[in-house]
């Protein structure tokens, strides 16, 4: 493999975040978070791995999802006592697929060791 910028030259490694060849002269720049072409290059590869890391819905759905459940069984309860009524049983839905996604993002947000 040859260099992307310098064809004449023999490349000693890959960029991490785009996987060209990199030369020794002058292309590789071997420091965190690894072999890499320029740093713009791996903010793009950092920005692309925060926006595919978080589960799809987000932090309002999830918060949604809770204050709808909580909502429904509010009026369940207000209205039918806690038989098993139609607001009930969504809420309670609601509410488990809620937190669940909370759960999820909490999970997700957890640092890698
Ligand atoms: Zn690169
Ligand atoms: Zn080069």
């Amino acid at each position: 493999m040859k260099c992307h910028r310098h064809r004449e030259r023999d490349a000693v490694g890959v960029c991490i975040a785009c996987g060209k060849g990199l030369c020794a002269e002058t292309c590789a720049q071997d420091s965190d978070p690894g072999l890499h072409c320029d740093e713009a290059c791996v903010r793009r590869l950092r920005t692309r791995e925060r926006a595919g890391a978080s589960p799809p819905g987000g932090w309002g759905w999830s918060t949604l999802m809770v204050v709808l459940g909580a909502a429904l069984l509010y009026y369940g309860y207000r209205y039918s006592e806690w038989t098993m009524s139609v607001p009930n049983l969504l809420g309670m839905l609601f509410l488990w697929y809620g937190v669940v996604l909370l759960l999820q993002r909490a999970a997700s947000r957890t640092p890698k060791t």
